[in-house]
């Protein structure tokens, strides 16, 4: 039995009509069931619906042989245990940066700033590299509202369209890394389902 991790959410949208292409249907929909584990039209492949955010962890200890999740997810878990297969372009987005419409243009490097985001590994990266002093401060949703309230200066967040930005009179301001889903394995599922795994790799890559 091979078991693929998929994020819940945003992405599950747009990941279940890519499996469908190659042929793998859910039997329940994930969307009204509670289920957290799905069989599909496949004997030998069931799938688990979870957390974007736990995804890579599922992997990594083998709980799931694949899975599903943004780049921005992985670059938080770090990778360890886990093999990135391929790039799905699916849920495209820019991690960025963003200011208070009035903070645009203000000089960052002369003074210690704090940053609200759920994407700290990835934020440290950003400011470290830009030799920018900045205190992290982890949050876990809306993001947006930090500098509006001034508990921060600044944000890390996904942009997709601009318009949570926009609604919030926030401006997004430079790229810390541009996000698509990935497909990952776990580095022992790959030795012992290698045949299965690259099957799904390449019927999944035509499908791109
Ligand atoms: P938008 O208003 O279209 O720019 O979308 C921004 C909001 O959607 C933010 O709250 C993001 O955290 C979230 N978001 C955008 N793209 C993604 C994605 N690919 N995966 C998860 N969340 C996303």
């Amino acid at each position: 039995m091979i078991t693929i991790a998929l994020s819940k959410g945003r992405i599950l949208k747009q990941t279940l009509p890519l499996l469908e292409k190659v042929g793998i249907s859910l039997l329940d929909d994930p969307f009204t069931s509670r289920k957290l584990i799905f069989a599909t039209n496949h004997d030998d492949l069931q799938c688990v619906v979870i957390r974007a955010t736990d995804v890579p962890t599922y992997v990594q200890f083998g709980a799931a042989d694949l899975g599903i999740v943004g780049k921005d997810g992985l670059l938080e878990h770090g990778g360890e245990g886990l093999a990135e297969l391929l790039d799905l372009k699916i849920a495209q987005c820019r991690l960025m940066t963003a200011v208070p419409a009035a903070a645009v243009g203000q000089l960052r490097h002369d003074k210690r700033i704090r940053v609200a985001t759920k994407y700290v590994k990835s934020a440290q990266r950003y400011y470290q590299a830009q030799g920018i002093q900045a205190e992290i401060i982890k949050l876990y949703g809306a993001m947006e509202l930090a500098p509006l309230v001034g508990l921060a200066d600044e944000i890390v967040d996904l942009v997709e369209t601009g318009s949570t930005l926009k609604a919030n009179n926030l401006v997004a301001q430079d790229l810390v890394a541009d996000i698509s889903c990935r497909l990952i394995a776990n580095a022992a599922s790959m030795r012992v389902q290698h045949k299965m795994i690259a099957k799904l790799v390449d019927q999944l890559a035509e499908h791109i």
